[in-house]
C-alpha cells in the first residue's frame, strides 16, 4: 500500500484507515425543497450509498439541512449528510452545527491565504464541537491566483493549492479532513492525486483521499471517463472514498459506482455494458493513461463480450480511448451533474446538444447547471452553454461569455451557430 490513511468518522460512516472504500453522491434536489430532498436521499441510500451531499448555499439552505436531517432520522434513515459550501466560510460555519460533514473549497473564501487561515480556524472549532468532519476540495479549473501564478492550471498547481490547506489542518491539529483533488480531464485528475499521495507520505500526513473525475457527463463516454480516473488509482491503492459523477440520476451513480468494488476487480463477469466499462478500466486504463500501452498497437476490438458485435465493441475501444485521452473521434463534452443550484433540466439538455453537435470532432463543450460555479469548472472547454436561471442561458467561448440572456429554447441552436461561426 502507497500510504495508510488515518480514519475520519462521518455520521456512522468511517472513511479511511484500511476501512472499505465508500461510495457517494449528491443530491440534484433543490435543498429548500425538503419533500423531494428526503425522498432522493431515500432512494439513494437504499441504492448502498454510504454519504449523500447536498447543494448549501446559504442560511436557508442550512435550516433546510436540519430538516432533512430530522425528518430522515425519524424514518430510521441514517445515511451522513455533507453540506456542499462553495463560496461562503459564514455559511460553511453555520452548515458544520447540522451537516455530518462540510464540502468547502477554502480557495473560494478568500484569496488572501492569511484570512483563509483564519477563516479555518474559526470553522474547525465547530467542527471539533459537533463532531463534524471537513472535505477540502480543490478542482482544476478554479485554482488561486497566486498558484496559476507559480504552476499554472496543472497537477502540480492542484497538489500546491491542497497542501497548502492541509498545513494549516496540520498545524492547527485538525485531523477530520477528507481531501479531493478533482478534474474532468482523466490524466490530470490521475496525476495530481499521485502528487498529492506521494507528497502527503513525504511530508507523513495521512489525510484520507475521495476521488473524483468531475464533470464528465452522462452515458457511456461520462461512465468511461469516471470509472477511468477512480480505478485506476483503487488499483494503486490511492482513494477511500469516491463519487462517480455524472449528469443523471445520483441513483444512477451508485448503481454504477458499487460495480468499482471490491477494488481488486475480481468480482467482474461482463454480462452488460456498464459491468464492460468496468472490466475494461480495469484491465486498460493504467497503461492508456499513462501511454504504458501503444494503443495504435492495438488491434480493434480489443476488448470481448458475448452480447455485443464487433462494430460496438470497436465503438465502445474508440470511446475508452478518448476517456483516456489518446485520441479524440468524437467532441468533448464535459457536463455537470446538476445539483440544487440547476434550474433546468440538465439530462435533456446534454442529450439535444450532443445531438446537435455529434459532428463537431475535436470540439470541446461544456454543458453546466448555474453560473455561479459553472463558468469556473469549465477548465479547458472550447464553448459552453451555462445556466442562467430563469430559463436563460450564457453562451461562452473559452471562458469569455459571449451572449447572455438566451431563452433556453434557442439556446441549443444558437450555440450551434456559434461554434460553426468560430470553425469557418
Ligand atoms: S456547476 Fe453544476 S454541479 Fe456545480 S454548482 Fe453549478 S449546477 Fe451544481
Amino acid at each position: 500500500m502507497i500510504m495508510r490513511t488515518h480514519t475520519v468518522q462521518v455520521g456512522k460512516l468511517t472513511i479511511g484507515g484500511g476501512n472499505p472504500v465508500s461510495v457517494q453522491t449528491m443530491c440534484n434536489t433543490d435543498t429548500l425543497d425538503i419533500e423531494a430532498s428526503v425522498a432522493q436521499c431515500e432512494r439513494v441510500a437504499r441504492e448502498g450509498a454510504q454519504l449523500v451531499r447536498l447543494t448549501t448555499q446559504g442560511a436557508p439552505q442550512v435550516k433546510a439541512l436540519a430538516i432533512i436531517k430530522q425528518k430522515l432520522r425519524s424514518r430510521g434513515v441514517d445515511i451522513p449528510l455533507v453540506a456542499d459550501v462553495h463560496f461562503s466560510a459564514a455559511t460553511a460555519i453555520q452548515a458544520a452545527h447540522v451537516a455530518d460533514k462540510v464540502r468547502i473549497n477554502p480557495g473560494n473564501f478568500s484569496k488572501d491565504l492569511s484570512q483563509v487561515r483564519d477563516l479555518l480556524t474559526q470553522l474547525f472549532q465547530v467542527c471539533r464541537e459537533h463532531g463534524t468532519a471537513l472535505r477540502i476540495g480543490v478542482n482544476h479549473g478554479s485554482l488561486p491566483a497566486h498558484i496559476l501564478e507559480s504552476y499554472g492550471n496543472s497537477p502540480e498547481g492542484m497538489c500546491q493549492a491542497a497542501m497548502e490547506y492541509l498545513a494549516i489542518c496540520w498545524e492547527q491539529d485538525f485531523p477530520h479532513v477528507v481531501v479531493s483533488l478533482k478534474s474532468s480531464n482523466t490524466r490530470i485528475m490521475v496525476q495530481a492525486n499521485r502528487m498529492l499521495a506521494a507528497r502527503m507520505k513525504e511530508m507523513q500526513m495521512n489525510y484520507p483521499i475521495h476521488l473524483g473525475v468531475t464533470e464528465s457527463g452522462n452515458g457511456r463516454e461520462g461512465r468511461l471517463k469516471s470509472a477511468a480516473g477512480i480505478i485506476t488509482l483503487l488499483r494503486e491503492e490511492i482513494g477511500d472514498t469516491f463519487r462517480v459523477s455524472l449528469t443523471e440520476a445520483p441513483e444512477e451513480e451508485i448503481r454504477f459506482g458499487k460495480m468499482f468494488l471490491p477494488v481488486t476487480g475480481d468480482h467482474l463477469q461482463v454480462t452488460g455494458w456498464d459491468q464492460l466499462i468496468v472490466s475494461a478500466c480495469y484491465k486498460w486504463a493504467p497503461g492508456l493513461l499513462d501511454g504504458t500501452i501503444d494503443w495504435k498497437t492495438l488491434p480493434l476490438p480489443f476488448v470481448e463480450a458475448p452480447f455485443a458485435t464487433k462494430e460496438e465493441l470497436k465503438d465502445f475501444c474508440m470511446d475508452l480511448l478518448q476517456a483516456t485521452r489518446c485520441v479524440f473521434a468524437k467532441p468533448e463534452y464535459i457536463s455537470c451533474p446538476g445539483c440544487g443550484r440547476t434550474k433546468f433540466n440538465l439530462e435533456e439538455t446534454v442529450r439535444a446538444i450532443k445531438q446537435a453537435t455529434s459532428h463537431l470532432k475535436g470540439c470541446t463543450i461544456a454543458v453546466m447547471g448555474c453560473i455561479v460555479n459553472g463558468p469556473g469548472e469549465m477548465a479547458d472547454a472550447q464553448y459552453g452553454y451555462v445556466g442562467e436561471g430563469k430559463g436563460k442561458v450564457t453562451l461562452y467561448k473559452g471562458k469569455t461569455p459571449v451572449m447572455r440572456g438566451i431563452p433556453q429554447e434557442e439556446a441549443v441552436a444558437r450555440l450551434l451557430e456559434l461554434i460553426e461561426s468560430q470553425q469557418k
